[in-house]
């Protein structure tokens, strides 16, 4: 097995089917703001929840007050959506990737399942494995 599929299977991260249909109807509603929430994972390392947390919502421009967030283990990233066509990280978002977790979400407009992109913490894409 080559080098690269080990490493990739190791890093493959789960999660709920739920977490991501959330994910859509809350985008929808925020719309045409940003919405923004963080990424919670259980015993089992599958992102589970969402953990919202007091946040800024506005058109082009979201931010999360990060003197607010409890120091909690089980945050493994961000999720936030884009009101464009345009699911990739800006740079103020790369910037957010790098200090806050290793998984983190992107879903445009129209904000169905398959606008969702999943990036690490340098704003590479990577693969979630869905699970139920
Ligand atoms: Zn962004």
């Amino acid at each position: 097995m080559p080098k690269e599929w080990l490493t990739e299977l190791l890093y493959m991260h789960k999660i709920k089917k739920i977490v991501l249909q959330s994910i859509c109807i809350a985008a929808q509603r925020v719309y045409p703001n940003e919405f923004i929430s963080m990424l919670g994972k259980n015993e089992k390392e599958e992102v589970f929840e969402l953990v919202m947390l007091p946040a800024v919502y506005g058109r082009n421009f979201s931010s999360i007050r990060t003197d607010l967030i409890p120091f909690d283990k089980n945050i493994v990233g961000t999720i936030h959506s884009h009101p464009s066509k345009n699911n990739n990280p800006s740079s103020a978002d790369l910037n957010v990737f790098s200090r806050l977790g290793k998984i983190h979400l992107i879903i445009c407009w129209p904000f169905n399942l398959e606008d969702i992109k999943a990036f690490n913490e340098q704003g590479k894409k990577i693969e979630l494995e869905v699970v139920k």
